[in-house]
């Protein structure tokens, strides 16, 4: 199971998977592409691209979105709002319940199919560069949190050791699309506006999705709490608003996570 965000470490880590199968006779009708939609909160386009890029490798696209216990697909936004506080490194919900719940609902699906006994090698794009935490983390590991008696899975990093120039070698490479989000400067896809995101990359945000940094900026001040801390979100929409604009060649890979 290959996790797709749909950006560049996502559909990077998908080839070297795909390769890594071939290599080892794995068919490629055991392989699927699971992506976790975060609807309006996520770059436009991005489910669409997720889509096509596993089309384009012969792949089954799998996708899943939180869902409530009553059924109901709140957005992360809405999410917040009832909460009345923003996700932060302690409390990650917009991780766990966004992406890490609905993902876990994919491997579970999975494993009711008559082919889907047995182990699950569960995929991500996750590279050390990124950020301290993803650093930290082992490019191959027992997932007990996702696991169950019969269906064990195991976390693999396939890119965990690649510098970004060499993602974006192998996307060259590969003839495979890309988020035009990168083209603006963006290090990351995902959320378009992350609450790990530096300014610099907020800004780029804003000002492509105004109306996205408005409903945004409107949570925030309807819960009285600050996107990230003391730094509001609103102060990005001021910035813009003097015309200010962030020099993408400034900002690092490096999210604050
Ligand atoms: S992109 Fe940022 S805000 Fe969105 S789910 Fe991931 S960590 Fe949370």
């Amino acid at each position: 199971v290959v996790n797709s965000s749909g950006g560049k470490d996502s559909q990077t880590a998908l080839r070297a998977a795909l390769a890594a199968c071939a290599s080892s006779g794995i068919e490629k009708s055991r392989i699927v592409v699971s992506h976790q939609c975060l609807g309006e909160m996520e770059w436009p386009g991005t489910f669409e691209l997720a889509r096509k890029q596993a089309e384009l490798h012969g792949l089954e696209f799998l996708t899943s979105k939180r869902r409530d216990k009553d059924g109901n697909e709140p957005s992360l936004l809405e999410a917040v709002r009832a909460r009345g506080k923003w996700p932060d490194s302690k409390n990650r919900y917009c991780t766990s319940d966004y992406k890490r719940g609905p993902g876990n609902r994919i491997l579970v699906e999975l494993s009711k199919r008559p082919s889907g006994h047995g182990p699950i090698l569960n995929v991500f794009g996750f590279r050390a560069e990124e950020s301290p935490a993803r650093a930290k983390k082992s490019s191959f590991a027992f997932n007990e949190r996702a696991s169950s008696k019969s269906r064990p899975v195991w976390d693999w990093l396939p890119i965990h050791d690649w510098t970004e120039k060499q993602v974006w070698a192998d996307i060259k490479e590969s003839g495979i699309p890309y988020h035009r989000a990168y083209d603006l400067g963006m290090p990351r896809l995902s959320c378009v506006m992350c609450v790990f995101a530096p300014k610099a990359a907020l800004m780029i945000a804003g000002l492509a999705n105004p109306r996205l940094l408005d409903q945004y900026c409107q949570v925030e001040a309807e819960i009285g709490h600050t996107f990230q801390n003391k730094k509001p979100i609103s102060e990005i929409r001021d910035a813009l608003a003097r015309g200010e604009r962030a020099d993408p060649k400034s900002m690092t890979g490096a999210w604050n996570m």
